[in-house]
């Protein structure tokens, strides 16, 4: 499996070319885009925006990872924080000048959506009732170019499925928010700011 460091500037690589229309390719003669292209510059339809999102706040979390607990339990079945869709690290786990808080990385749910604009089969839809953007596993064919899309790395790739995850807000009602003890985590109003967060 790629480091989490290494899939990063992956990540960040891909959006990069993405972006500046790298990914234009030419097929029988005529320039197509391989996949849905950005929005607005190429005439590509714009993706509704979110109602909502989940913002973490670094300054109330305990580190309990109850989050990532109840995430996986709900969405996966198991107890088990690798395969949860909220993710919590500590600072000091990446560098040795660290302040000790404990960081929480959401989706942001974003207005451009790497993810879905990088996915060729369109499994990465858009919740009818929260905008969400959210994968559809029986469409879901593995290619990963979603998670090599993400700039937050809040794709989370199941390699024994060859099947990926992300946050969907649990259709309105997020399981994460629900069992924060410390009210780190909140379901609030999706605003496009949250995109530049990281
Ligand atoms: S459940 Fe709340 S306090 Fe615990 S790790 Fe998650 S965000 Fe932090
Ligand atoms: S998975 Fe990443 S690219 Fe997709 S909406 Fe969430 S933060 Fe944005």
């Amino acid at each position: 499996m790629e480091s989490r460091e290494r899939k990063e500037m992956n990540r960040r690589c891909f959006l990069r070319q993405s972006m500046i229309g790298i990914g234009v390719v030419a097929v029988g003669g005529s320039v197509v885009f391989p996949y849905n292209g950005p929005s607005g510059a190429f005439g590509y339809p714009a993706i509704p925006n979110a109602t909502m999102v989940v913002m973490h706040n670094s300054a109330l979390c305990i580190g309990c990872r109850r989050c990532e607990v109840a995430c996986s339990t709900m969405r996966e079945g198991a107890s088990q924080p690798s395969r949860a869709r909220v993710f919590i690290d500590r600072r000091y786990q990446e560098s040795i000048w660290t302040d000790g808080q404990f960081t929480g990385e959401t989706c942001r749910q974003c207005e451009e959506a790497p993810c879905l604009r990088a996915c060729p089969a369109e499994a990465i839809k858009v919740d009818e009732k929260t905008k969400a953007r959210y994968v559809d596993l029986k469409v879901c064919n593995g290619l990963g170019n979603c998670q090599r899309a993400c700039p937050f790395n809040m794709v989370n790739y199941f390699e024994d499925e060859r099947k990926a995850r992300k946050c969907d807000l649990c259709g309105g009602a997020p399981e994460c928010v629900k069992q924060c003890p410390a009210t780190a985590l909140r379901y609030v109003k999706w605003d496009p700011r949250y995109d530049d967060l990281d």
